[in-house]
């Protein structure tokens, strides 16, 4: 009895969120590099860009004018303002990488990513590849305390993060994992084993048969 590969499916779509603190896209960053065949998904963004920002792989930065007119034509899966700031997911972006068979890796707010687990229920395509992993921090203690220590962000905006943080943790039950981040290399091994589960589950390998 073999398992037929010959046709290969689509890639998995990854949404990692947690509460700006978290360690999320450090996290992010060391798995990307660690699996091969995992890739980012480029947003949309109206923010500036930073320093070593490039446009097009860190971000796509447009202008607002952009976004409405993308948003108008229906060009997101997803979008929410954080921050200030626009961002949104391209369906397009989406779809490219994985029907190419890469895995995708989104990471985007807790708004979003519910915005996508509710579309989700209308698109059987997406339903089957959508994973949703959280990034929390040990405590509130020590997320207020990393922000602390950063050291770039004025104390307003420091409270504004604390506060939107709050509203953040209660949705982890929305998610499939959660993952504690209180050592990153820990973290990093943690979500890369969750990925390589992923892989091994059956509704991810519905383009497989038997021959029997
Ligand atoms: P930053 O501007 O620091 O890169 O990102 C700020 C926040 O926006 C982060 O929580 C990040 O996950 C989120 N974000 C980045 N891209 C997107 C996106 O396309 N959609 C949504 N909803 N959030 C995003």
């Amino acid at each position: 009895m073999n398992l037929n590969e010959s046709n290969s499916g689509l890639g998995l779509v990854i949404i990692v969120s947690g509460p700006s603190g978290s360690g999320k896209t450090s996290v992010c960053n060391a798995v990307r590099k660690e699996l091969g065949n995992l890739q980012f998904s480029v947003s949309c963004t109206t923010r500036s860009p930073r320093i070593n920002e490039i446009h097009g792989k860190d971000y796509y930065f447009i202008s607002r004018e952009e976004f409405d007119r993308r948003t108008a034509n229906n060009e997101f899966i997803e979008h929410a303002e954080v921050y200030g700031n626009f961002y949104g997911t391209l369906k397009s972006e989406l779809m490219n990488k994985i029907k190419a068979g890469h895995d995708i890796l989104l990471d985007i707010d807790v708004q979003g990513a519910l915005q996508i687990k509710k579309y989700s229920q209308n698109d059987k395509e997406i339903a089957g590849c959508l994973e949703l992993i959280f990034i929390a921090p040990p405590n509130f203690a020590e997320l207020e305390k990393r922000l602390r220590s950063r050291q770039t962000d004025a104390e307003a905006a420091i409270l504004k993060r604390l506060q939107t943080a709050k509203s953040e943790l209660v949705l982890w039950k929305e998610y499939d994992y959660i993952l504690v981040n209180r050592d990153i290399n820990e973290t990093v091994r943690e979500m890369k084993n969750v990925i390589e589960t992923l892989h091994k589950k059956t509704k991810h390998l519905e383009h497989l048969n038997f021959d029997v």
